[in-house]
């Protein structure tokens, strides 16, 4: 059986060799040596200023629209995971859906302006499948109409732009550790921001909110991880070049291997280093897509519709029209990826593929 992903395991013994200073200490949680640790490593890796470890992304997504005291309208794309869209409402605020560029698959800067209202707080933007938005262009706008900038990076770990982490752009960038993803923890996450009063408040708000034992600094949540996800972590990091370096591989093999079938796949942003986090390619048709999943299953592989449906159709927000989103959804399938997919394993997905189209 070949999944669309299978997580990364470090050896067993390196994981061990952690757990065994868990034991010793018996500190098992709440900013422990090893979450001190990974987040330390993680800033040096990712040459970033400030980063926090939490418990997930979504927790993420959701602390980060919390401590900018984001109210009334978020801006948001509709081709993203359902997190994205549900950490804004879970905040209390609206979702306002600007559609996707054809191209990149990320929001399109061009129709942000129009749907700004005076309820609008904030602009939350994804950089699907780890390709950046157009960082540029939205700062820009939100400079000019004084929003908040929250980048989902879930996918975007390692990812650069013009030289620099792609974690350093917004007010805050948020990321995923989960076991899904190119880096992982298990279950994980992160924040991260250049400013240092929003990362304290963003401590707090990881920590229910305390100061102090007895004081507290407002409403807080749990969004702490613990010494064994840290572990995890530490374990993996070990492994990430390699890991990203033999997911290059895979992709350009599969570019050579599917050269002959009729897709077209997402255009990287200028200027940045992508991390080949997923493998998405968009049929001409959403017919040649379920033949092409059906032909893939019958054969034990299992590709996924990243992503179906366009969130600006959840029953829970106010459907808005986002034909462009509407349309790829119909059309896009990540291909499996992952560090120890064979290399006749792509030959013989992409051979199922072309009989699907020769047929
Ligand atoms: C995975 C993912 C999330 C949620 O992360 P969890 O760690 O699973 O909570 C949010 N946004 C996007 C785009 C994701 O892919």
């Amino acid at each position: 059986m070949i999944n669309v992903t299978k997580p990364f395991l470090p050896p067993m013994e390196e994981y061990n060799s952690y757990v065994k200073g868990i034991w010793e200490r018996n500190w098992l949680t709440n900013n422990g040596p090893l979450v001190n640790e990974l987040e330390l490593k993680l800033k040096e890796y990712l040459s970033v200023n400030h980063l926090l470890f939490l418990s997930n992304g979504t927790i993420a997504l959701q602390i980060a629209i919390k401590a900018l005291n984001l109210t009334g309208e978020i801006i948001t794309t509709p081709f993203s995971y359902v997190a994205t869209t549900s950490s804004i409402v879970w905040e209390g605020c609206e979702p306002v859906f600007v559609d996707i560029d054809r191209k990149s698959l990320n929001i399109d800067p061009k129709l942000i302006e129009a749907a700004i209202t005076d309820k609008t707080t904030a602009i939350l933007a994804t950089h699907v499948y780890g390709n950046p938005c157009d960082v540029e262009a939205i700062d820009k706008i939100a400079l000019k109409h004084n929003l908040k900038v929250i980048y989902d990076a879930a996918h975007a770990f390692a990812v650069t732009y013009k030289g620099r982490s792609v974690f350093e752009y917004g007010d805050i960038s948020t990321t995923s550790f989960h076991a899904t993803k190119v880096f992982h923890t298990t279950e994980g996450g992160a924040v991260f921001t250049k400013d240092s009063e929003l990362l304290k408040r963003m401590s707090r708000l990881r920590n229910f909110g305390h100061v102090t034992p007895e004081t507290f600094d407002g409403i807080g949540v749990n969004g702490k991880n613990s010494e064994f996800h840290a572990a995890m972590g530490l374990a993996n990091l070990k492994y990430i070049d390699e890991i990203l370096a033999s997911r290059k591989e895979q992709v350009e093999k599969y570019k050579v291997a599917l050269k002959n079938l009729r897709i077209a796949t997402p255009e990287i942003l200028s200027g940045a280093e992508w991390n080949y986090s997923y493998f998405p390619v968009i049929f001409e048709t959403e017919d040649q897509l379920q033949k092409s999943i059906q032909e893939l299953n019958l054969n034990w592989v299992y590709p996924r519709r990243y992503f179906y449906p366009s969130l600006s159709h959840l029953d829970y927000v106010n459907d808005c029209a986002t034909p462009v989103s509407d349309d790829i959804c119909k059309r896009v399938l990540c291909l499996p990826l992952y560090h120890s997919l064979r290399s006749e394993d792509i030959d013989f997905i992409a051979r199922l593929l072309l009989r699907v189209q020769n047929n």
